[in-house]
């Protein structure tokens, strides 16, 4: 079979899995855009809820207004709560949803708000969002580490089933998870520093701490994480070998981090608003690029062409994600 046909093959019989939405956490954001990915062939996506600049209650009131908007889309979307829903999902043509939240802000303080938002449909909840919090230490902050609130929130996400997750996280806070937990621990969308010197970028070490725990490193869609102001489908497959070659190709995924565009709110001009949360060296001005859902068939098609087996390629594009979930969700 050709390159084409093989990438189409693992297009049809794999879980195309993206680990992360970049669009703004808003009740007002135009849902009616996940067709982006239904049409691209991804079959799930986490889609982002709320991140640490915005105060706690705003991400629950996110929550319930895009949990309600999928759940009034029957026909095209799907809230799935475990792995075979997610199968269910793909069968019928729909795309499966879950959702995330960029930093613990979100808990109020309140460990028990993990299983409120689990309950809710939050699969994977990351310590910081670039600054430091109750819990942790942020990639753009001072890092003083894993704290005693953080770890029992860890304690209470393995509790009940959801994805301990360290992008946006500062690296000795993230090392101090992953020594702490005994589960998984994921990178939903982070990349090699080794590609890309970005501060929001990871260390080998790191990368291969996560693959200790049996975790996943998720690669990111945008130009800023991904280096050389690129975002083609030769780039991102650039990072997903580094990482198949420095940990084995069971512990690379996908999470492209793409917003849509929109009009008002442009996440540069956020951006640039915002110097405490991405600051002015590591985010200087100019236009965020995304690499589109729609190049995951590209991207197959490239990750064989460099050699990549139909196994490993099937597992980097969803086959590892979804053995994750099967793993941890509850
Ligand atoms: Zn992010």
């Amino acid at each position: 079979m050709d390159i084409a046909g093989r990438a189409e093959a693992i297009l049809e019989s794999e879980v195309i899995w993206d680990a992360h939405s970049g669009f703004m956490p808003d009740p007002a954001a135009d849902l009616t855009n996940l067709r982006i990915w239904r049409d691209a062939g991804v079959n799930y996506l986490s889609v982002d809820v709320g991140f640490d600049l915005l105060p706690w209650h705003k991400t629950v009131g996110t929550l319930a207004a895009f949990r309600h908007w999928v759940l009034s889309h029957p026909r095209e979307y799907m809230l799935v709560s475990s792995v075979d829903d997610i199968l269910a999902a793909k069968a019928s043509g729909r795309l499966a949803i879950t959702f995330d939240i960029e930093g613990m802000n979100a808990l109020n303080g309140m460990v028990e708000m993990v299983e409120f938002y689990y309950r809710a449909g939050v699969r994977q909840m990351l310590f910081a969002y670039n600054r430091s919090n109750l819990a942790g230490g942020g990639c753009h902050d001072v890092d003083t580490g894993l704290t005693d609130f953080g770890r029992r929130v860890i304690d209470e996400m393995n509790r009940v089933g959801m994805f301990v997750d360290v992008t946006h996280t500062g690296y000795r806070t993230t090392m101090e998870v992953m020594e702490y937990t005994d589960r998984p621990v994921i990178f939903s969308h982070s990349n090699p520093k080794a590609l890309c010197g970005h501060g929001r970028n990871i260390t080998d070490d790191q990368i291969v701490a996560c693959a200790r725990t049996g975790g996943i490193i998720g690669v990111v869609g945008l130009n800023r994480f991904l280096g050389e102001n690129r975002t083609d489908s030769e780039r991102l497959a650039d990072h997903v070998e580094y990482l198949a070659d420095l940990v084995g190709s069971r512990h690379v995924g996908i999470g492209l981090d793409y917003s849509f565009p929109v009009e008002a709110g442009d996440i540069d001009t956020i951006i640039e608003a915002h110097p405490e949360f991405w600051p002015a060296n590591e985010y200087p001005k100019g236009e965020t690029v995304y690499s589109k859902p729609s190049q995951m068939r590209e991207l197959a098609e490239v990750l064989l062409r460099r050699g990549l087996t139909n196994r490993a390629v099937s597992d980097i594009l969803g086959g590892n994600f979804l053995r994750l979930a099967r793993e941890i969700w509850k």
